[in-house]
């Protein structure tokens, strides 16, 4: 039934198909990153300012944080790398479970994680659950250098607060309409879930709408959103032989068919256009961009991001540059420009210097890497993947024991796939406790069934006997023990 002569090289197929994209995927989300960090120095200061204090070119280099000696990342960047996490927890129980739901939803999930860094300590929160129901789905929440908040902004605060406190959570936000914000909040965080899909690219760009209007409700605060990930999804997945400015209008040709009839879509094509037209002409960078706006909303952060990538298609650093050198937004109209030239240029078009002194690099590419490999495991399947078990499974980060995998420089995927194990010859993923304690040591059997009591009394909200974050702990450190024998659990909250 399990047959690994079939079920490992489906893996591998996999593997390799997804691989040829590994340069796209992570171009677009370090440079995301490097943009960001560049812009997040100047996020509240005028041109005039800027190079008052930086010189007549403006900031070119990373204002590198005194206390890390690291170009700090703004939270453009944290929201973006847990809608990755929220994408793939969704798309990895998908597989394993059968259990689908839309990616805005997965990724609004994230997003309340993200607010519990930015409402607690780290200390408060690495012994939190994890799983559906009461606890956190993002391994996120195990690393303590994201419990910082980096100018959050005011709409994804409050309405995710809102979400907290019991206001309703819809399964279509567009529909819902949850507030009448067009922040740029919204955009500036959807390029993971651009690079990770490829099927129908109608759903792709509705879907990255969706992601937007988790927080916020005003057409061109979620329309944007959608352009984007088309533009990303198409470079990466069907670039063949088109420009930019092809990729660029044919984003809008879909987008306009798809929002037909949607109140302020002319003023979002409007933009796009004018955005196109400045990009070929020869003034100068701050004259054009003060025409697009400044980029704290979201059809203006989207038309300066499609500006400064047309006008320097061939150059990573003079595109993110240009992007925040402006009156306005600078660390969202960095992070967008740079999703969009890291995709098109690819990693390797990313001078290390940005790569070098970037924040939580580690992390970001970690997540980049995984973004590309996708879920490889299906239920029932021979192959797996503790690594991914781990991170999208069990919901946590890397342990002590695990440093020797740390990543370096751009890494190479089959390097990262140890876990594919030719000589593998059963499955050894259990789907439930019960499954456990059948092959469990006798001397656990007893303390695997309290911790499905925990989780259970948790789920149906009884308080007694041994409490959840008591049971996780437990478990935590069973399964390890039994991952050690390569078994490994699928929890009862995955
Ligand atoms: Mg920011």
């Amino acid at each position: 039934m399990y047959d690994p002569k079939i079920d490992i090289p489906r893996a591998k197929e996999q593997i390799e198909k997804r691989e040829k994209h590994l340069e796209a995927v992570l171009g677009c989300i370090v440079g995301g990153a490097v943009g960001d960090a560049l812009g997040y120095p100047v996020e509240f200061m005028s041109e005039k300012a800027i190079k008052e204090k930086y010189g007549p070119k403006g900031i070119t280099e990373y204002e590198l944080d005194r206390k890390t000696g690291k170009a700090l990342i703004s939270d453009d960047t944290q929201m973006s790398m847990f809608t990755a996490v929220g994408v793939m927890v969704g798309d990895t129980r998908s597989s394993m479970r059968g259990v689908g739901s839309s990616p805005c939803i997965n990724a609004g999930q994230a997003y309340m994680d993200w607010l519990k860094t930015q409402n607690s300590t780290y200390e408060e929160m690495k012994d939190h659950p994890r799983g559906y129901g009461n606890g956190c789905i993002s391994w996120l929440c195990d690393v303590p250098e994201l419990y910082s908040r980096r100018a959050p902004g005011n709409t994804c605060l409050s309405q995710l607060n809102a979400y907290a406190h019991g206001v309703h959570y819809s399964s279509d936000f567009i529909a819902e309409h949850v507030n009448d914000s067009k922040g740029c909040g919204g955009i500036m965080r959807v390029a993971p879930f651009a690079v990770y899909y490829e099927p129908d690219r109608e759903m792709i760009a509705m879907e990255g709408a969706q992601i937007a209007a988790v927080t916020h409700g005003h057409p061109l605060g979620y329309m944007p959103a959608a352009v984007l990930t088309h533009i990303i999804n198409t470079i990466i997945y069907h670039r063949e032989n088109k420009s930019l400015k092809d990729i660029v209008t044919e984003a809008m040709e879909v987008c306009s068919k798809l929002f037909r009839g949607t109140r302020h879509l002319d003023e979002l094509v409007e933009l796009v256009n004018a955005a196109v037209v400045l990009a070929e002409n020869d003034k100068p960078d701050s004259a054009n961009i003060k025409l697009l706006g400044e980029g704290w909303v979201a059809e203006e952060t989207l038309a300066i991001a499609i500006y400064c990538a047309l006008r320097y298609q061939d150059d990573f650093t003079a595109g993110v540059v240009a992007a925040v050198n402006h009156n306005g937004d600078s660390d969202s109209t960095g992070a967008v420009t740079g999703n969009i030239l890291g995709a098109w240029l690819g990693g390797s078009g990313i001078d290390d210097y940005w790569v070098e002194n970037l924040e939580l690099k580690d992390v970001i590419m970690e997540l980049g890497v995984d973004l590309c490999h996708g879920c490889i495991m299906e239920e029932g399947s021979c192959y797996e993947d503790p690594d991914w078990i781990r991170k999208y499974i069990r919901m946590r980060w890397k342990t002590e024991d695990d440093v020797d995998t740390k990543l370096s420089g751009f890494p190479d995927l089959h390097r990262m796939n140890m876990a594919l194990r030719e000589e593998n010859t059963e499955r050894r993923i259990l789907n439930s406790y019960e499954e456990w304690i059948e092959v469990a040591d006798e001397s656990d059997k007893e303390l695997i069934r309290k911790i499905e009591v925990a989780h259970s009394n948790a789920f149906e909200g009884i308080s007694e006997g041994m409490s959840e974050e008591e049971a996780e702990k437990l478990e935590r450190k069973l399964s390890k023990k039994y991952e050690a024998r390569g078994i490994y659990v699928l929890p009862q909250t995955f």
